[in-house]
This record gives structure tokens, C-alpha cells and sequence, in this order.
């Protein structure tokens, strides 16, 4: 997208930005209807920078009701009135009021001035608006409103300038009002790459430990931000130098100090952002990587004893899954970035056999063993080694080998199944066919070969009658987790 020249002083000269057609049409209605409507808030800033912008707010001076009206298909998107149609959202000018406990206000004002609107927003170039004063519009001949044309009362234009983070107004008076704003500061210059003013750093610092009144859901909201931030170590970097990170995360807060022969000179949390960027980098889209290089050592700060971590990766994958789920990340994703960190430890020999291979990716996850090996290579980066430390290109190879080659490695795979084996072994259904299947199944990884009916069903005659051999696959099993 082409990037706005930005203007001097005198706004008036800027152009009008470039708004999708369906906010185009939004607008025009407003407008035609003597409403005054103005495209506000991020979108407006990304579009200062010439960045894509996703989600686009507008601020009228048309209350709830009235939107509704004007806008059939619009449905009401909080309790504030907001009304959301066509994937915008559109709200109505207001001033906040009634700030309990660091948390946002229970009740909002509504307001027909749009600079009211613009001074309770969080920061300057948050500030920023582009649109039309309301009055009798659309009648031909007639002397409509004034062209649309940009307010910026707060001079955000020259902080994107300056690529500046400054509070609306008193930052202390801002932050004390709602403690998300702290949070969000962090992550709007992580997401942008600005700084923050000095004074509002300042007052960030002052008040970090007001961000335990905010909601979990909130918090959770802006990590999912701080993550996708390029690069993400950025804004978890500004909460650990403003104090908000033990708060906030005391998981993370807990590495700092740890530590580290590694890199010289970086303890722990380094090392951890170090991992976070490498990860980001390696699969920008993957939040399900990013999550565990965020949180794979995790358990380090606990299990540290003699100069070593042993059993960080269990103790990680505890207090990962326990992180995702105090901001309810979903239960797969959880699980998922809890089994990564689980097996981080993994140390790979050239001497593995193509079955020791066909095991690890069946024990990781054959649809997460892709993943565990770029949480390594990322852990290798933050380590300050090459990404294929270790054998990890060996190691690559002979996964997909083993995929080329279509060996069985899952239950769906096994040429039997559960209902086989009770025909077969004349028994009811009950809880002694799971383990016979995975005992099948190892046998099968063991040596791909045996994947027969008649060869399973001898084995499964043999087992399952008490007697039986233990498996043939002891000769590798020390190397797989050690
Ligand atoms: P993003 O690009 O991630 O959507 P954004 O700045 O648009 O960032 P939103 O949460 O979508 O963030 O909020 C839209 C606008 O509402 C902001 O730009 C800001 O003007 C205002 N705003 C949002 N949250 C707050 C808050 N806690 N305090 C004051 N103003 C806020
Ligand atoms: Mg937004």
C-alpha cells in the first residue's frame, strides 16, 4: 500500500486515505443522513505508515438506536452501544466515565463532540481522524457540510512522524484510568517498532502494578498481539523494563537472572527471547511454535540446582499449559505447545535406526515432530549455534524418508483394528484392546513388514492370552528422550 506523504502543520493538504468500498459506502450514508462520522484509531494510524490495515473503527455522533436504524443488518457488539455491520465497527462519540479499579469504565457518556472522543483515547497517534462534521448534506445545490478533511487535535501526525508513543493528555491520570493501557503500549511499539516518550515510559513504570485489577481476557487479548509483533521479543522486552512482566507474567519475569552458559553475558530470559525471535522468524504464521519458544524453559528458574535443569521440560510443560490456560487459549493449542516443550530435550545420534526414527515421530507427534524440530532449531539460534546444531538436517532427511515411504505409524494405520480383534480373539469390547493395538502398533513400527492381518492376528492371539514376547524393540530405546 502506498504510504501517505505525511504533512506539516497543515493538515488540510493531506489526502484522503485510501478506505475500502464498503466503508466508503458506510461513510457516504452517514453523511447523506447529516450524521458526522470520522474513520478513527489504528486503521488511521497504520494508514499514516503505510501498513495494511485490518480493522476499521468509525466514531458518529449517531447514537445506538439511530445506528441500528440506519444500519438493518448492524448488530449491537458490546454493552457501549457499539454497533458492528459489515465488519466494522462503529461507535458512537463518547467520554468515559466512572474508572473503577484500574479497569475500564462500567459507563460511558455519549457526546456529539468528536475532539471529547478523541481526548479519552489512549494515545496520540490513536488519535487521529479523517472524516465529516455532521449537518444537511446531500440535498443538491444546497450548502452541505464542510469536506471531509483530518482532526488531530493531540498532534499524534507528528509522533508517527517521530514513530513516538505518547498518552493522550497526563499519562499518569491515562494509565490510572485503565491499566490496559499499559499493556498496550508495550504492544503497539512492538507491533510498530516505535519508541515510547519519555514520560510516558516513565509513568508506565509508575504504575506497572495496577495491571492485576485487569481481566485475564483482556491481557490475553494483547499477548496475542505482543506475539505476532515482528520481532516479538521487542514488547516483552518494554514489560520487563518497565516492571509490568512480573505482574503480568511472572513465568517469563521468573528466567530473568537465571543463568546461562550460552551466549556470554545472557542469562536465561535472554536466551528466551532469543528463541522467541528465531521461532517468529522461522515460521512467522505458526502460533503454535511461537507459543512454545516463548515458553520452553519455563521450567528452568525451578529445577535449577548444581548448574543444571533436569526435568525442565516436564516442569515447562506444566507451567506452559497452566499459562495458556489462564488467558484460555484453546485446549489443542495447549496441549500442543505443552507436548513441544515436553520433548525440547530430545538428542538425536546418527546411530538411530530408521525404527528409533518411526518412534520418536510416533511419540512426538507425527503431526508435530515438524514443529519440534523447528522449536530446536529456533532454541539452537537463541543458543547461539546454527539452526542445524545437533543433526537436526540429518535428523529432517530421515523424517521424511520415513513419511516417503508410507510406513505405518499411527492406529489408522495398523492393517487391523479393534473390531478385528474381538472377532478374532472371541472377546467383548472393553479396555484391554487399547493396549494391545499400541502394542501392535509398536511391533509394526518396529519393523513396517509385519503390517499383516495374519502376522497381527498370531501376535495379538499370543498377547493377549498372557503369555507372549516382550516386543522386539529394546535396541534403540535409551536414545529417544534422553
Ligand atoms: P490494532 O491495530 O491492533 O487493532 P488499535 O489501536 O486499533 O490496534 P483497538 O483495540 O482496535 O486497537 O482500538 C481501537 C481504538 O480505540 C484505538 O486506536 C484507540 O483510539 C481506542 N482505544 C482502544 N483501547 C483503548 C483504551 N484501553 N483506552 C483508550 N483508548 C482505547
Ligand atoms: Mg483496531
Amino acid at each position: 500500500m502506498a504510504r501517505l506523504p505525511l504533512p506539516g502543520p497543515e493538515l488540510i493538504d493531506l489526502p484522503a486515505p485510501d478506505l475500502p468500498d464498503e466503508l466508503d459506502r458506510l461513510l457516504d450514508h452517514l453523511w447523506a443522513n447529516g450524521h458526522a462520522a470520522y474513520v478513527v484509531g489504528g486503521a488511521i494510524r497504520d494508514q499514516l505508515l503505510g501498513r495494511e490495515s485490518a480493522d476499521w473503527d468509525v466514531a458518529t455522533d449517531a447514537l445506538p438506536d439511530r445506528l441500528l436504524e440506519l444500519f438493518p443488518n448492524g448488530a449491537y457488539e458490546n454493552r457501549f452501544g457499539t454497533v458492528l455491520t459489515d465488519g466494522i465497527e462503529v461507535t458512537t462519540f463518547r467520554r468515559d466515565h466512572r474508572y473503577r479499579d484500574h479497569r475500564r469504565p462500567d459507563e460511558v457518556t455519549f457526546t456529539d463532540s468528536l475532539e471529547e472522543d478523541l481526548s479519552r483515547r489512549d494515545f496520540t497517534i490513536n488519535a487521529i481522524a479523517w472524516g465529516r462534521a455532521g449537518g444537511a448534506g446531500g440535498a443538491p445545490g444546497a450548502a452541505g457540510p464542510a469536506p471531509a478533511h483530518w482532526v488531530d487535535p493531540t498532534d499524534g501526525m507528528a509522533d508517527v512522524r517521530a514513530r513516538r508513543i505518547r498518552a493522550v493528555g497526563d499519562p499518569g491520570a491515562r494509565f490510572e484510568e485503565d491499566a490496559l493501557r499499559l499493556v498496550r503500549a508495550a504492544r503497539i511499539a512492538a507491533q510498530l517498532g516505535f519508541t515510547i516518550e519519555r514520560r510516558t515510559r516513565e509513568q508506565m513504570a509508575a504504575h506497572a502494578t495496577d495491571v492485576r485489577f485487569l481481566a485475564l481476557e483482556r491481557i490475553g487479548r494483547e499477548l496475542d498481539r505482543l506475539i505476532r509483533a515482528r520481532p516479538p521479543s521487542v514488547g516483552f522486552r518494554v514489560l520487563a523494563d518497565t516492571g509490568l512482566l512480573e505482574p503480568l507474567f511472572p513465568e517469563l519475569a521468573g528466567q530473568r537472572g537465571v543463568p546461562q552458559d550460552k551466549v556470554p553475558g545472557h542469562d536465561l530470559w535472554d536466551h528466551c527471547l532469543a528463541t522467541l525471535d528465531a521461532a517468529a522468524g522461522i515460521a512467522p504464521d505458526d502460533e503454535t511454535l511461537i507459543l512454545a519458544a516463548l515458553l520452553h524453559d519455563t521450567g528452568k528458574p525451578e529445577t535449577f540446582a548444581d548448574g543444571r535443569f533436569l526435568g525442565h521440560d516436564e516442569a515447562g510443560a506444566r507451567i506452559a499449559s497452566a499459562f495458556l490456560a489462564r488467558f484460555a487459549y484453546p485446549g489443542r493449542l495447549t496441549a500442543r505447545v505443552a507436548r513441544l516443550i515436553q520433548w525440547h530435550m530430545f538428542r538425536y545420534e546418527p546411530a538411530w535406526s530408521d525404527a528409533a526414527v518411526r518412534r520418536f515421530m510416533r511419540r512426538v507427534g507425527v503431526d508435530l515432530v515438524d514443529d519440534l524440530l523447528r522449536l530446536r532449531a529456533a532454541d539452537n539460534v537463541g543458543s547461539g549455534w546454527l539452526p542445524d546444531a545437533g543433526g537436526l538436517d540429518e535428523l529432517r532427511a530421515r523424517i521424511e524418508a520415513q513419511r516417503a515411504s508410507g510406513a505405518p505409524l499411527s492406529l489408522r494405520e495398523l492393517a487391523i483394528d479393534g473390531h478385528d480383534l474381538q472377532q478374532e480373539l472371541g472377546r467383548e469390547p472393553g479396555p484391554w484392546i487399547g493396549p494391545l493395538l499400541d502394542r501392535l502398533l509398536e511391533s509394526v513400527i518396529a519393523d513396517p513388514a509385519r503390517n499383516t492381518r495374519e502376522t497381527l492376528l498370531v501376535d495379538a492371539r499370543d498377547w493377549a492370552g498372557g503369555s507372549g514376547r516382550a516386543g522386539s524393540m529394546a535396541d534403540d530405546e535409551a536414545v529417544i528422550g534422553s
